[in-house]
C-alpha cells in the first residue's frame, strides 16, 4: 500500500508524537502552536542546519543541508538537516556528480541527549525515505546536540524501524479520523509548549463539566 501525497504526515511530527499523542494532534491535525524556549532554541539551531539548498564538498565527503526526502510507504515528506555524501564504490550514483556515494543522515538538535527515543526515531524515519529514493541502506546516522556539541551515533535498527511504522500508521489513523486523543498527563507535560492549550486538567478530569465550573469559579474570584 502506497499513500498520496495529500495524506502525506510531516516527517518531523514523529518526535511530537513520540513526546505525547496528543501534543502531536494539537500541532498537526489542529494546527496549533505556542513557542516556550525549548521550541525557539531548536528553531535558531535549524536555521542554521538547513541554510537551504546548500551543498559542499570537503575531501571525499559531500555534505548537502536541507534535503528534502519522502516516502509513499510511510506516508511521509519532510527534511534532513544533513546529509553527508562519502565517495564509496558500494554507494549510489548521485545526479550532476561522479562517481558513487554512501549516505549518511545527521540530524541536529538542541539540549543533550536524551532519554527517549523521539530523536532517532525521526532520524531513522529520514534514514528510511532516503532508502526508498535512493534504493540503498543506510544502517547507521548520527544525532548532534546543540548544548553538548557532541555527535551521537545511531545504529539504525530492525527494532527501530519497526517503531517508526507502528507511529506512522497510528498517526495516520488519527489523521483520517480528525481525532485528537486524551493521555495521561505527567512531568513531561511542565516542559511542553502546549500545556496551556491541551488543559491538562481536562485530560485529568472525565468530566467536562467539572473543568468548566472550576474555570468559571477561578474567573469570579
Ligand atoms: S500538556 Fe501534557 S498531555 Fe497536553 S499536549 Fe502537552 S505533554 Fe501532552
Amino acid at each position: 500500500m502506497t499513500y498520496t501525497e495529500d495524506e502525506y504526515l510531516q516527517l518531523s511530527g514523529i518526535q511530537h508524537f513520540s513526546f505525547c499523542r496528543r501534543q502531536w494532534a494539537l500541532i498537526h491535525l489542529e494546527q496549533q502552536w505556542a513557542e516556550n524556549l525549548r521550541t525557539v532554541e531548536g528553531d535558531i539551531l535549524h536555521e542554521r542546519a538547513h541554510d537551504e539548498c546548500f551543498s559542499e564538498k570537503r575531501g571525499n565527503v559531500l555534505t548537502v543541508r536541507g534535503l528534502r526526502v519522502h516516502s509513499p510507504y510511510l506516508g511521509v515528506s519532510g527534511s534532513c538537516d544533513v546529509v553527508e555524501f562519502t565517495a564509496d564504490e558500494s554507494g549510489v550514483p548521485l545526479v550532476g556528480r561522479e562517481g558513487r556515494w554512501r549516505p549518511y543522515p545527521v540530524e541536529y538538535k538542541h539540549g543533550a541527549s536524551k532519554q527517549t527515543d523521539a530523536d532517532r526515531l525521526q532520524l531513522c524515519c529520514q534514514a528510511m525515505c532516503l532508502e526508498e529514493m535512493l534504493c540503498c541502506e543506510i544502517p547507521e546516522g548520527a544525532l548532534f546536540y546543540g548544548e553538548t556539541r557532541r555527535r551521537e551515533r545511531v545504529e539504525l535498527s530492525c527494532e527501530l524501524r519497526d517503531e517508526v511504522r507502528a507511529m506512522l500508521t497510528e498517526m495516520h489513523d488519527y489523521q483520517k479520523r480528525g481525532y485528537t486523543p486524551k493521555v495521561k498527563t505527567g512531568a513531561h507535560c511542565r516542559a511542553c509548549s502546549l500545556s496551556e492549550l491541551c488543559l491538562p486538567k481536562l485530560c485529568k478530569n472525565p468530566s467536562a463539566e467539572a473543568y468548566i465550573k472550576a474555570a468559571l469559579e477561578t474567573e469570579t474570584l
